[in-house]
């Protein structure tokens, strides 16, 4: 189950070192990259099959490919290391163990797309991380690896330069944290009907999750079926899945896509701790519709098996939930969480999340009535298909789940 691409050097001592890093392999990709033309390695990357890793599971190589061709203007990568869901906490392990795989997957990814210019946006909470990458980063300038000349030997000119958000959720979505480097407020922006690449200063632009850009270098270096050996057909390679909760053996771990949930729950996180029984599961980070301790039987790590089971794999944040916690307190915590974090451009969703906030309340401190819980399904139905972005369904796909998979324990609740 466990396969080790972007996890390699994350046991090494010192990994995050310059020195270190280029011992185990780092920067290996960079000569075989400039033999290759920027098409040719989106092409790579489009055989691999790279999906994002960062929510939506879309692929990479084709939204590369809505780039527009290479004109007199600007272009930018930017990196996604907001990392603000619940439950998720991968990618600052990259930061943490390997931010040098990162810069060496920004200058390849930056090639293909034909960027000079990478802005990394990182969550403002990471102060710890942060610091660790702006040394890196220093190292790798230092070093002439990236700067005028990439490798102090290639004409393409890198700048990285890394953005710590103000510690909003929202800016997680692509589009409001293209805003929030821009300088303005984190608001969501409305999308076009047709795909197209993002904008940025009104320039085109990429957007790209930490791990998807780390992902890159190996399929550079070793080609694309190095990636499609491991993982589904439709879900190829690896992710880091995050697993916490009260099992033995919390933690990240990179898993070839398709591992069965239960597997990975006993094998690798080494079962239930304390003589607990598992409940639930909560699979890609707080957003993702709740699974029963029956539904987790029958679920696999890919994406298109949980959309079978009704769910989703978002970032691969796995919160692990035993029996003898309360649901009613799970959705209150949630719901809680999310109308803080809505940005309030949307009424649905402003006003939606602070409505069934209210209504858990009134449950939990026994004032709830039985007709609650349909006046919630109600605000949920609201809350989905009519705003600017996907926070308020996503928001109304966890609350659903869990009020209509455990009512009867929020029943018993208000009885
Ligand atoms: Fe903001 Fe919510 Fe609307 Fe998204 S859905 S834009 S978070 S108000």
């Amino acid at each position: 189950m466990i396969v080790k691409i972007v996890s390699k050097n994350f046991d090494i001592p010192d990994s995050h070192k310059l020195e270190v890093a280029l011992k185990h392999g780092r920067y290996e990709s960079i000569d075989k990259l400039f033999t290759m033309a920027p098409d040719e390695v989106t092409e790579e990357v489009c055989k691999s099959g790279l999906r994002g890793k960062g929510g939506g599971g879309a692929h990479c190589g084709p939204k590369w490919k809505l780039m527009p061709p290479v004109d007199e203007r600007p272009r930018y990568l930017i990196v996604n290391g907001d990392e603000s869901e619940p439950g998720t906490f991968k990618d600052r392990q990259i930061f943490q163990y390997d931010p040098h795989l990162l810069i060496e997957g920004i200058i390849c990814s930056s090639y293909a797309i034909g960027a000079h210019d990478a802005f990394i946006y990182i969550r403002g909470e990471y102060k710890w991380f942060i610091d660790r990458l702006n040394e890196a980063i220093e190292e790798a300038y230092t070093a002439g690896i990236i700067g005028e000349k990439v490798m102090n030997k290639y004409d393409f000119r890198m700048d990285i330069t890394v953005h710590r958000g103000g510690g909003a959720y929202i800016c997680g979505e692509k589009s409001a944290l293209i805003e929030s480097v821009e300088g303005k407020r984190g608001h969501p922006r409305l999308k076009p009907h047709g795909k197209e690449c993002e904008w940025f200063y009104d320039m085109p632009a990429t957007v790209n999750n930490v791990e998807t850009i780390s992902s890159v270098p190996n399929i550079v270096l070793n080609g694309y079926e190095s990636y499609t050996k491991y993982g589904t057909e439709k879900a190829p390679g690896t992710m880091l899945f995050a697993m916490s909760g009260p099992v033995k053996n919390p933690g990240v771990y990179e898993l070839q896509y398709g591992c069965k949930m239960t597997d990975v729950i006993n094998e690798i996180g080494g079962g239930m701790r304390d003589g607990l029984t598992l409940k639930a599961v909560i699979p890609g980070g707080a957003s993702c519709p709740i699974l029963t301790a029956e539904e987790v039987e029958k679920a696999y790590l890919d994406y298109e098996s949980m959309w079978d089971i009704g769910s989703t794999l978002g970032t691969g944040g796995m919160m692990i939930i035993p029996e003898g916690t309360s649901m009613v307190d799970v959705a209150k915590n949630l719901i809680e969480f999310y109308h803080h974090e809505s940005c309030g451009q949307c009424t649905p969703c402003r006003e939606g999340t602070g409505w069934i906030d209210k209504i858990l309340k009134g449950i939990i401190e026994g004032v709830g009535k039985e007709e609650d819980l349909d006046t919630i399904l109600d605000v949920c139905e609201t809350m989905n298909g009519k705003t600017v972005c996907v926070f308020a369904p996503a928001v109304k796909d966890i609350i659903k789940s869990i009020v209509q998979k455990f009512r009867d324990e929020f029943i018993a609740e208000i009885k």
